[in-house]
């Protein structure tokens, strides 16, 4: 029998899809009062009336009824019994919390006050309620205590400083620039100079005797320091400031939302919610896990690092145990049914056959492992794993001949449409003269075509097809699926995985990123593991090297001469700070800085603003030769094949993760001609240089993994990005061995004495897992 609460909680779950969807009353099936007189909306008359009529309502009115009709759902118990006049009024202004009044994590972010169009800003970014922003957690940290001793700064390092104003000067070197330079003494009686450009509005908080907090990058001069300011704030200002004089969390965010903001958002939210833990004590004694109100806190908000590291240690925790619970809740142990293919030997070697090279031993050991999945009757669902260029991609061609040969159909879905393209042509290549029907489906494809395509698939006149999340839309209908394979699963969500598997094809993933066989049940759950842990022969390793940017001439000049031997070059520039603004700037300005520095060369620019098929028109220009330089964002990442490129040079190489450092990397050496990838790094500390060197010397992704862990301080942290788990923003699969294996401990010892979660002691952690979870999967089983 459900409780009040978990009622409250599934209707406040499609009240809030409404909101976010815009009111159009189309996210509920037969519309939101539907929705309402079914027994899910008994308990809540009060809703009921406020929503009456919904459907009839114009936008801002339906605006009103649902926030009227969320807030009596949320908390307001009294109202909730009382039923309202039958019409919500037109505008209704949402109480926000008074001063020290605590709110429910499930409450509205319009309770909390974040001043004018904070709650939309939040909603921008993906946060519906309190729990979302505390979740929300800064996807770095950056030191921002001031310094009392500047001797031992090192160029190019990030760091604040306290002191008084005592010169201060302005020049302009040519009309229409303004320079101001100032000179700050510390408490400590040291110096600092710091500079400003075409900021006259600076000048009158840069007066003599004016005491200030700034933070930038240190530049030297002999023994003089000076600092290129990123952040300023007034002494008095900055006592009890979120943004200086501590250790500050630096959030995900976008054009328009400042740092401060998100700042002061999760500070409110914290303030607000009641950090009751949802972990007895008992069993954070037992693992040594500070509480929640510590943790989080720690995290948004850290008196130091060792609170930080505490804070972060018990949020990934979590992470880990929740994923288990839901991973142990999920599995049940029945056989599920799949295809049954003959994968006769003679057919693999006719495949093999065709190949213009010879299977590597661990392709043949892999390809072994597939094919007896594919013989039993059991659906197969393998992750295949293996470094970029290890050959998965030849592994599941064959597979999918396979499929073909047994009169079934083979799909391929991959992450973007510029690698659907590729792995179309080189399924072309492989399987197109073993006389199997290759077809392409993508967005960027006219309608006409399409449904061409759709059409050709549903009368099984394509024996394999290859394509984006196209492929898993309602109008494309298989004759008959046999074999389905994903490439790069992290990017498509539990649910895009399901819909592909209605018609339990066999299921074959394809990934790059590196995990240890003990973790990879935890992190896909239900897949079984084959590695590719051998390169095809004739590969030469490429060749690494760590540069100065102050010596990036050199390394443009050695382009320049792979260039002139006909070769051609990635250049990517690393994230700007938080705004895709000003990463598109940075890789413009770097392009226009190339085409000076590099008059010869044909150079041309991709980046994360240019739609799908923009992208796609870039990289198949790059490909076909048509220029010599590609300079990029980070888009480039995932696998895309240019064998004639034979030189990598990655920008602010320190503002990456070793683990993508790794990934850019691996888009060279892809052809047979010795490769390069040269890292360029805009910090020269000696963390960094130890940091860099570990990708200066390995090539093995797994070494790479674990030597980045060993150096990673408590303040940086590894985001979903990295992690390729979208439950995960702490968690490190690669690294987390002995935290996930008592997360996996816990979450077995919780379930083997109560395994719905049904005792009341248990009610918190067992709504705080509901309501965490991204995967829907998982909820609908609980
Ligand atoms: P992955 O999908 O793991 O990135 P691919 O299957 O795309 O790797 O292989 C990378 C490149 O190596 C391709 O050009 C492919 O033709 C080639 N290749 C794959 N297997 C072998 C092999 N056994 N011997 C030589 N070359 C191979
Ligand atoms: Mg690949």
């Amino acid at each position: 029998m459900a409780t009040v609460a978990e009622l409250r909680d599934k209707l406040r779950r499609p009240l809030l899809a409404e909101r976010a969807s815009g009111h159009q009353n189309k996210i509920v099936a037969g519309g939101v009062e539907k929705l309402l007189a079914s027994p899910l909306g008994n308990p809540f008359p009060g809703v009921r009336e406020a929503l009456k009529g919904y459907g009839d309502l114009d936008e801002p009115g339906r605006a009103a009824a649902l926030n009227a009709a969320l807030n009596v759902l949320d908390g307001q118990d009294a109202a909730a019994k009382a039923p309202r006049t039958p019409r919500a009024p037109a505008r209704v202004a949402v109480p926000t919390a008074a001063p020290g009044e605590r709110l429910p994590p499930d409450a509205d972010l319009a309770r909390l006050d974040t001043g004018p169009g904070g709650t939309r800003k939040l909603n921008s970014l993906g946060l519906h309620n309190l729990r979302d922003v505390l979740h929300a957690y800064p996807h770095r940290h950056e030191d921002r205590r001031a310094l009392p001793d500047l001797s031992e700064v090192e160029e190019g390092q990030k760091v604040t400083v306290e002191g008084t104003v005592v010169a201060k000067s302005r020049r302009s070197p040519k009309p229409g620039m303004l320079i101001l330079d100032v000179t700050l003494e510390t408490p400590a009686g040291g110096r600092v100079k710091a500079t400003w450009f075409n900021q006259p509005w600076m000048e009158r908080q840069l007066r003599v005797g004016a005491r200030l907090v700034l933070t930038g990058r240190v530049k030297k001069f002999g023994r003089s320091v000076q600092i290129g300011v990123e952040h300023l704030e007034t002494v008095e200002d900055a006592k009890g400031s979120l943004s200086t004089g501590r250790i500050v969390g630096v959030y995900d965010s976008k054009d328009g939302i400042s740092q401060e903001f998100l700042r002061r958002a999760a500070y409110r939210a914290l303030e607000a919610v009641p950090l009751d833990d949802y972990l007895p004590a008992h069993w954070r004694q037992k693992y040594g896990l500070t509480d929640l109100s510590d943790a989080l806190w720690g995290m948004h908000f850290p008196h130091d690092e060792a609170q930080l590291a505490r804070g972060m240690n018990r949020l990934r925790f979590d992470e880990y145990l929740f994923l288990e619970l839901r991973v142990l809740l999920q599995g049940d142990d029945a056989v599920l049914l799949g295809k049954r293919f003959q994968a006769t030997g003679d057919d693999i070697h006719r495949f093999e056959g065709a190949l213009p090279f010879q299977f590597t031993g661990a392709q043949r050991r892999v390809l072994l492992e597939i094919t007896d999945d594919m013989r039993s009757e059991r659906q197969m669902a393998r992750l295949v794993q293996g470094d970029v260029g290890s050959g998965k991609t030849a592994v599941a061609a064959c597979a999918l001949y396979l499929a073909v040969r047994d009169g079934y159909q083979g799909a391929l879905m991959a992450p973007t449409e510029i690698l659907a393209r590729q792995h179309y042509a080189n399924l072309s290549g492989y399987l197109g003269q073993l006389d199997v029907r290759v077809g392409l489906l993508i967005g960027a494809m006219t309608a006409k075509q399409k449904l061409e395509m759709q059409t050709r698939i549903a009368e099984g006149d394509v024996d394999v097809v290859v394509g984006t999340q196209a492929l898993i839309q309602e109008n494309v209908r298989f004759d008959n699926l046999g074999l389905a394979v994903v490439d790069e699963e992290h990017r498509f969500g539990v649910q895009q995985r399901r819909k592909l598997l209605a018609g339990r094809p066999d299921v074959l993933v394809m990934s790059a990123t590196p995990i240890p066989r003990s973790l990879a049940l935890t992190a896909y759950g239900d897949l079984e593991l084959s590695i590719i842990d051998e390169l095809p022969p004739g590969r030469t390793p490429i060749e690494t090297k760590l540069l100065q940017d102050t010596h990036r001439q050199q390394a443009y000049g050695f382009a320049m001469r792979q260039i002139r031997e006909g070769r051609q070059a990635f250049v990517v520039t690393a994230l700007i700070e938080e705004s895709d603004t000003l990463e598109l700037l940075a890789a413009t300005q770097l392009s226009e800085d190339l085409k000076v520095i590099l008059p010869e060369a044909r150079i041309d620019l991709l980046h994360g603003k240019m739609s799908a098929a923009e992208k796609d028109h870039v990289m198949t220009r790059f490909r076909a030769r048509e220029f010599d330089i590609l300079v990029s964002t980070t888009v480039i990442e995932v696998g895309v094949d240019v064998p004639n490129a034979t030189v990598m040079v990655i920008e602010n190489a320190e503002r990456f993760g070793l683990a993508q450092l790794h990934q850019l990397r691996g888009r060279v050496g892809r052809g047979s001609a010795q490769s390069y990838c040269v890292l360029i790094s805009g910090e020269n500390s000696r963390k960094t240089r130890q940091r860099l060197g570990i990708i200066e010397g390995s090539t093995d992704g797994f070494v790479i993994a674990e030597a980045d862990l060993k150096l990673r301080g408590p303040g940086e942290i590894r985001g979903t990005r990295q992690s390729g788990v979208p439950d995960l923003r702490l968690g490190d699969l690669a690294n987390d061995l002995e935290i996930i294996e008592q997360a996996r401990e816990l979450a077995k010892h919780i379930l083997a004495h109560d395994p719905k979660l049904e005792h009341p002691r248990l009610q918190y952690l067992r709504s705080e897992l509901q309501n965490r979870s991204q995967s829907v999967a998982y909820r609908e089983v609980i």
